[in-house]
């Protein structure tokens, strides 16, 4: 059966409506009828988030946006573009994303619809270069084995380093 065989009559609509009365509310005088699973716009919590950006490669309509400057990350949440997917709150290794059920966005002021959180960088022991915020530092210490001489280095510094620490590593063969 086709998609138009099953539409609903306009008729059939006015038999369910009366059956069932009324089922809107007078918002915004009253408060509307959301369902549980209704999502609204994200929070982030400033304090726990670390500026690893995993929440802005997920965004969809890129709400949100990581700032770079030469010693600052700033990430930037722009409510007015969100789609109230909640991709961000999955991905977000630290759990600084909550999800509210709040969609009344109106405002008189547009700069009302942008959250920022800035995070200082971090300096690379070898080259000196900023890449990683000073929190994302503190937090590849706490979940990986590696030393404090690998973290103190930017990403690029990291790995020629490993390279370098692998590549003079002396390997033997069996029956030799
Ligand atoms: S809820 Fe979806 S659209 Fe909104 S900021 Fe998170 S990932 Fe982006
Ligand atoms: S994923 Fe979480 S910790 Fe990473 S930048 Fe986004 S909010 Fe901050």
């Amino acid at each position: 059966m086709s998609i138009v065989k099953k539409a609903i009559k306009p008729v059939e609509v006015l038999v369910i409506a009366g059956k069932t009365k009324r089922v809107t509310v007078k918002y915004p005088y009253q408060e509307p009828i959301l369902s549980p699973e209704f999502r609204g716009s994200i929070e982030i919590n400033p304090e726990k988030c670390i500026g690893c950006g995993a929440c802005v490669n997920a965004c969809p309509p890129n709400a949100l946006e990581m700032i770079e400057s030469q010693d600052k990350k700033t990430l930037r949440y722009y409510v007015g573009r969100c789609i109230f997917c909640w991709r961000c709150i999955d991905v977000c290794p630290v759990g600084a994303i909550k999800g509210t059920r709040n969609f009344e966005l109106a405002t008189n002021d547009p700069l009302d619809l942008y959250t920022y959180i800035v995070h200082s960088k971090a300096e690379c022991s070898s080259c000196g270069n900023k890449v990683e915020t000073v929190k994302m530092r503190k937090y590849i210490m706490q979940k990986s084995p590696i030393t404090e001489n690998y973290v103190n280095k930017c990403p690029d510094c990291r790995k020629k380093s490993f390279i370098n620490a692998i590549s003079t590593r002396k390997v033997g063969f069996h029956g030799e």
